[in-house]
């Protein structure tokens, strides 16, 4: 594998790792997961192809990652990419250099779940790789392009500019590549008008034209938006007062509600996992049936509403977990949209399966297609831009 990227995504407890060939056609990954309790362990997919579990009892972040490290150094990679939730402002893939760092640090209050952990990794990763480039590649930064009426809250105006109050939108790798491998397969490569729907645990929409994001369903914070497997979406703003003087609940509450209990797992009362829901209604659990039902009409209308910022549009595609494998979920949601003139081709939707890309219109109307997200192969090709960028500037500065 030679000149491939390390992907390091370090989550809270858990660190998600990939090395991508310079052709991104081979991988080695997998997940380092539990970190910090007696269950700690790496399960991944070697070179070979072949399963690896590897119990890492109590390790931490950062020995997880001496773990894999130490695996992975004698493939030499060539630099490292991580995943950063939260870029604030930053609208570009960047070097990590201490001022990039401090940036990170400074949108730490935007995303502390997030950013912290990321932090670690960075860390842990430049002292272990000391002459390695390190890029951060941001989830927020693909929707700097959104104009300031897309971004900005009807909020006092100092919320903005003193405290950064704005919208931000995330899951920008995967609305960046799906919608550019989709234009590219429809043969209009980053032209006109796309409308994305990332359908995972987390979901977001956006709508993008010639290659650039427009608008996006999630905010300040990936709370903002349609229904996902455990966060609400949209709500109205006056529910944290609501429930304050009613339930005596304190912000913390009324926030892990928001966040951990609500959306899919709140309205069936049952899971936070499309499948466990599509077949809990199919044998007539009517709350299931309920969720589904909300989860597709709250999606159509975020793409309804996103649409407006476009001059025209292409299509629509779909992408993630749910967005991927759910003939079920595309066409309810395609069907609350049939005031745009989407006719979905139901045998063509109905063959599409995780790992399948293809095209599920009927033929007229605007196009619809599913889309597998490959949000480590973008982590890796903007790196790459990095790095190459890099070495053009050092081979000037020579010359
Ligand atoms: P994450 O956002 O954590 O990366 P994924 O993109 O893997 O998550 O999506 C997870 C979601 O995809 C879960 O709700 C899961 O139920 C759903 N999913 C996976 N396969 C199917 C399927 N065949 N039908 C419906 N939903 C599915």
């Amino acid at each position: 594998m030679s000149k491939a990227i390390l992907v390091i995504n370090c989550g809270s407890s858990s660190i998600k790792y990939a090395l991508v060939s310079e052709r991104r056609e081979d991988r080695i990954y997998g997940l380092a997961e539990n970190l910090g309790s007696e269950n700690a362990r790496i399960k991944g997919i070697t070179a070979g192809g072949e399963p690896l579990e590897l119990n890492i009892p109590n390790a931490n972040h950062q020995q997880a990652l001496e773990i894999l490290l130490g695996r992975l150094a004698h493939y030499n990679p060539q630099a490292i990419g991580h995943r950063v939730v939260h870029g604030g402002t930053l609208t570009k893939a960047e070097l990590l250099t201490p001022a990039i760092i401090q940036r990170i640090r400074d949108a730490t209050p935007l995303a502390p779940l997030h950013n912290p952990a990321h932090l670690v990794g960075i860390e842990a990763t430049m002292r272990l790789f000391p002459e390695l480039p390190q890029i951060a590649v941001f989830d927020t930064a693909f929707h700097q392009t959104m104009p300031a009426h897309a971004y900005r809250y009807a909020v006092p105006k100092f919320l903005y500019t003193e405290h950064n109050v704005r919208r931000y939108g995330f899951h920008g790798t995967s609305h960046a590549y799906v919608s550019e491998r989709g234009s590219e397969l429809a043969g209009q490569f980053k032209q006109g008008g796309w409308l994305t729907a990332h359908l995972g645990n987390g979901s977001s929409t956006c709508a993008i034209w010639n290659g650039n994001s427009i608008d996006t369903s999630m905010g300040l914070t990936p709370l903002e938006g349609v229904v996902m497997g455990t966060r609400s979406g949209d709500v109205d703003p006056s529910l944290h007062s609501f429930i304050a003087n009613n339930l005596g609940w304190d912000i913390y509450k009324i926030d892990r509600m928001l966040n951990s209990q609500s959306g899919l797992l709140g309205l069936s009362g049952l899971s936070n996992d499309m499948r466990t829901l599509i077949e809990a209604s199919e044998s007539g659990n009517e709350d299931a049936a309920l969720a589904i039902e909300v989860f597709c009409y709250r999606l159509a209308k975020s793409l309804a509403g996103i649409s407006c910022g476009l001059p025209t549009l292409n299509g629509l595609i779909f992408t993630g977990g749910i967005g991927e494998n759910s003939a079920h979920i595309r066409e309810k949601t395609v069907g609350y949209l049939h005031l745009f003139g989407f006719k979905l081709d139901k045998d063509g939707n109905n063959t599409l399966k995780r790992g399948t890309e293809g095209r599920i219109d009927a033929g007229t109307g605007p196009q619809i297609w599913v889309i597998p997200t490959d949000e480590e192969g973008r982590i890796a090709k903007e790196t790459e831009c990095v790095v190459e960028e890099l070495q053009q500037i050092k081979q000037a500065e020579i010359a």
